[in-house]
Order: C-alpha cells, then sequence, then structure tokens
C-alpha cells in the first residue's frame, strides 16, 4: 500500500503531522472547532493537510498504524465527531481550492471550504450562488454530507440534491470520482450518511444556480407570549406561500434595542424571498404581511430589498463563535395546535440569557433524487441554548432532554446536523435508507477503517429511543404541557 515506504511520516505530506507528544498537537486537536465545548477524547496523531494527496497519504499512514480515521472540514459539528481516542484525526482546513466552470455553472470545491464567507463569496462575482448553510461559516463537508440544510431547503429541498459528483479516498486508499454512472453506491450514500460516511471526500462537484437579482426579507418581531397563535397560523399558510420564500419562525433573545419591548424573548418571522424581481419578491411575502396577528407587531419590514451579505451577518451575530452549545431539533408532524403547546418550553423558558434561539423551519414536500438522506417533515423544531459556563453543560443537558420529551409524540426524527447520539438517540435516515448504508459501508469498508457513528453504547442504531422496535410511540399519552 505504501508508494515509498522510504518515506517517514513527516516527510510523506506537504502538511504537517501532530503526534502525541509535538509541540501543537493540542491546537491541532482542537483548534479549529467552531465552539468551545472541547472532548475529552485525544487522537494518536492529527495530521492537517494540505493537499490531496495528503488525504490519501493520510489513510494509508492510518493503515499501516493500525488507526482509523476521523476527518475534520469545516470543524462545526457540535459533538466534534471527527475527534476520536483511535483515529487519526485528518483535518483539511488548509486544503482550499474553488474552481468554477462558468459554461455549466458546476463548482469543483475542497470540503472545508465555507459555505457562506468562502464559497457565496467566490460565486457571487460571477453571478452564481450555491445554497450552503445559514450560518456562512459552516463547512461544505460534514454540511452536504448530512444532505444540507441551506438557504431556502424550504423550497429548493436539500443541498446534497444539486451534488453531482465526489472525488473520495476510499478504506483502500485509492482516490475515485463516485457519481450517478460511477461507485453510485458512494455517490449514494454521500449524500446524506452523515458522520459514518465510508471515505473521505476531497472534492464535491456542484450545480450552481444564478444569484437571485431581487433578494427581498420580511422581518416581523412579535411579543413572545404570541408564537402558539402565530404557529398555528404560519404553518398552514406556508403550505400557499412560493417555493422561493425561506421561511422561519424563531423565538429569541433579541441583541438589539426593541421599542415597547420590556427585555427577554420575542418571537420573530423570518421570511427571504429568493427572487429577480421586487414584483414576484412582494407577491410571495404577501401572505406575511397580512397575517391575522400583524396588529400585535413590535417591529414590521415587509417585502425589503436585502444582500446575502447582511443576511449572512445576521446570521453570523445569532451564532457566535467560541461559546458552548446545546444543540437539538426534531423533525415533527401532528396537529399545529398541540405541536405548538408542546414546544412551549423551548420557545418561553429557555434558561440561557445569552444569544441561544427556538426555530421552526419550514419546507415545502418535493420529489428529490435518490439519496441517503431520506428523513424529514414539513416542520422542524430545534433549539440553540448558547452560553459560556463549563459548570451549566449537564443543567443544559438535562433541560434540553426534558424540553425535547414534550415533542416526542410528534417526532418522526432529528437532523444529524444537531444530532448528538452520545445523549439522545434520534432516527436521522429512514428505515429502507438505513439498511442500503449498512450494506454499503459493510462492503466498502470492511475492516472499519474510518471512525463509526458517534454514539453511546450499542453504537449508533438509527431509532426513536422512546419507540418499540415496530415504531409504536410509548409517550403518546404523556401529558402536555399548556
Ligand atoms: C453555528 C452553527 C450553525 C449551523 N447551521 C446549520 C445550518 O444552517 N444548516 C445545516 O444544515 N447545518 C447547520 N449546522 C450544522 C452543520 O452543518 C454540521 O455541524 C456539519 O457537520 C458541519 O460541517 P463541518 O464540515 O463544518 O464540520 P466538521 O466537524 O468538520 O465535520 C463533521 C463530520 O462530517 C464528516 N466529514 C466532514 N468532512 C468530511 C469529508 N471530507 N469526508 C468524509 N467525512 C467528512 C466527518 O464525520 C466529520 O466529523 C450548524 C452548525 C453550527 C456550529
Amino acid at each position: 500500500m505504501i508508494d515509498n515506504p522510504t518515506l517517514t511520516a513527516q516527510t510523506r505530506f506537504t502538511g504537517t503531522l501532530f503526534e502525541r507528544d509535538d509541540e501543537g498537537y493540542e491546537n491541532a486537536r482542537i483548534g479549529r472547532v467552531f465552539h468551545s465545548r472541547y472532548p475529552d477524547r485525544f487522537p494518536p496523531a492529527v495530521l492537517m493537510a494540505e493537499t490531496e494527496n495528503d488525504i490519501v497519504e493520510g489513510v494509508r499512514l492510518a493503515k499501516e498504524r493500525g488507526w482509523k480515521v476521523g476527518i475534520r472540514s469545516g470543524g462545526h459539528s457540535f459533538p466534534v465527531w471527527g475527534v476520536r481516542d483511535d483515529a487519526l484525526l485528518i483535518d483539511l482546513g488548509g486544503y482550499k481550492e474553488f474552481s468554477l466552470d462558468e459554461n455549466t455553472g458546476v463548482v469543483s470545491v475542497t470540503p472545508s471550504v465555507q459555505g457562506g464567507s468562502e464559497l457565496g463569496v467566490y460565486l457571487e462575482q460571477f453571478g452564481r450562488f450555491f445554497p450552503g448553510g445559514p450560518c456562512p461559516t459552516v463547512g461544505i463537508g460534514g454540511f452536504l454530507l448530512q444532505g444540507g440544510m441551506g438557504w431556502n431547503h424550504r423550497g429548493w429541498g436539500w443541498a446534497s440534491e444539486q451534488v453531482l459528483a465526489i472525488d473520495v479516498v476510499t478504506a483502500d486508499g485509492d482516490l475515485v470520482r463516485a457519481d450517478a454512472d460511477q461507485n453510485s453506491d458512494l455517490f449514494w450514500a454521500a449524500r446524506g450518511a452523515g458522520p459514518g460516511f465510508c471515505g473521505v471526500i476531497t472534492r464535491f462537484h456542484l450545480q450552481t444556480r444564478p444569484l437571485p437579482k431581487a433578494l427581498t426579507g420580511t422581518m416581523q418581531i412579535y411579543p413572545v407570549e404570541r408564537y402558539a397563535e402565530i404557529l398555528e397560523w404560519l404553518s398552514e399558510a406556508q403550505k400557499d406561500i412560493a417555493p422561493s420564500v425561506h421561511l422561519v419562525a424563531v423565538s429569541m433573545n433579541p441583541q438589539f434595542e426593541i421599542p415597547g419591548h420590556a427585555g427577554g424573548y420575542v418571537f420573530a418571522v423570518w421570511g427571504l424571498a429568493f427572487c429577480d424581481t421586487r414584483e414576484e419578491a412582494e407577491q410571495a411575502l404577501a401572505p406575511l404581511a397580512t397575517a391575522p396577528y400583524c396588529e400585535h407587531a413590535l417591529i414590521v419590514n415587509n417585502a425589503q430589498p436585502t444582500t446575502m451579505q447582511s443576511e449572512y451577518e445576521f446570521v453570523d451575530v445569532t451564532h457566535p463563535k467560541g461559546f458552548r452549545y446545546r444543540v437539538e431539533s426534531a423533525w415533527v408532524e401532528g396537529p399545529y395546535e398541540k405541536i405548538a403547546a408542546a414546544a412551549q418550553t423551548l420557545v418561553m423558558d429557555r434558561p440561557s440569557n445569552e444569544p441561544g434561539h427556538t426555530f421552526f423551519q419550514y419546507t415545502l414536500p418535493h420529489e428529490g433524487p435518490d439519496q441517503a438522506m431520506s428523513l424529514m417533515t414539513e416542520m422542524m423544531v430545534g433549539v440553540y441554548i448558547i452560553y459560556s459556563d463549563a459548570a451549566d453543560d449537564e443543567k443544559y443537558r438535562q433541560w434540553s432532554l426534558g424540553a425535547m420529551k414534550h415533542l416526542e409524540p410528534y417526532t418522526k426524527g432529528q437532523y444529524w446536523g444537531d444530532s448528538d447520539q452520545q445523549h439522545r438517540r434520534v432516527k436521522c435516515l429512514s428505515d429502507d435508507a438505513w439498511e442500503r448504508l449498512q450494506v454499503i459501508r459493510a462492503d466498502r469498508d470492511p475492516e472499519g477503517v474510518f471512525a463509526d457513528y458517534l454514539a453511546g453504547a450499542g453504537g449508533y442504531q438509527n431509532i426513536n429511543e422512546w419507540e418499540t422496535p415496530d415504531g409504536v410511540n410509548l409517550t403518546n399519552t404523556m401529558s402536555q404541557p399548556v
């Protein structure tokens, strides 16, 4: 397997290999983690890769040394999945390349590139756009492997639906192209397997779309006590709102003055129309301007011209770097008034005063391509508790478990991006997709070169822990908060 056995571990890489006792190891282990709740796990070595060949050689080195392989692209995963005790961590942060084919609109881009701050800015100069995560610093690597809830997920579906091909280093240490015609099992798996993919992706080939010419936003802010009536109306009405509108309702602690508001949480409705003309955008956002609860608004900004830069800035402020994060989410389905009641604790009683939030994100049903990511409903409820003090870790962990429990009667599963299976076992894929994925992983990586899903005892099983094996929900009779 070794191309040149006379090379030492250090000289075979363009990038740098840090072993446990090396100066710089600790920074290599956690320096690129977005948040500050660092794991107590220590890889035998960290390879700060700079080239595609470094990644190939990294996988080969791990095999020679009997290590597994963990991977980091953008460094945003909340459980820090790539940092494992028994795995060489291959960090792709020093390997950033973009190249757009202006004739086809296909961009080839390496996984550590940030979806907004880097890919978005690069594409803008060509008048092109890719729906990365609204938080501009999320790496496209982990994001696309999870499916990717990017801008206007509601109308455009998973960001992974725009992946045309990937380049992958396999468990044999070979670099291959995977697309609809070759290595199609890897191509299927890479669009949804999340943090248990059986390879290292070195490059994505993505279909971009034209940058919308008349990006237009509506932002309305209400007293938080109004959240239930707003949610009930919006959840029904959104079915008829144009698919060009990214639509989110969010309980937040505003980081700015609001006239008439004494402090504490507010409930905001945020619509962003990805349209090419002002008229089209105003029409798309019009239902929000005439909603029955509008008279109670503290702030109304209906259908205002905006830019991607200012939308990214807004999201960036609400997701500060370097804090501790406790995150949860649920794909929910059921009567809207019951879901609203079950979400009351999440909306009204979040324990941290720092800039956390609870959001409701909408998706329209659509037929996507055949890919591993296969689980969603029309509404996601998510919570981000953002705080500073490590002494609060357990308190917030317990609080989030309790708050999510109220939603279990309506929960179908969870998005990989918000999941921590060491803490709460929730389904991230459909049963069929999980079964198919296990066959692919066993076939492509029989010796388990790539680190398995990070989970509690028994490993990841794609189950909702409150359901029986045949899917009976044991919490259906649980009393709900009012
Ligand atoms: C502040 C914040 C906001 C977020 N907002 C959104 C959002 O709006 N929408 C959304 O969908 N998600 C969002 N997320 C979740 C985010 O998409 C996931 O955390 C995702 O894993 C981040 O990708 P990454 O490359 O930055 O992370 P990393 O921690 O680098 O990677 C996560 C895991 O993905 C796998 N992986 C990454 N790269 C590769 C590769 N090249 N080959 C094989 N496996 C790989 C590995 O298992 C790795 O451990 C957010 C996260 C944060 C912290």
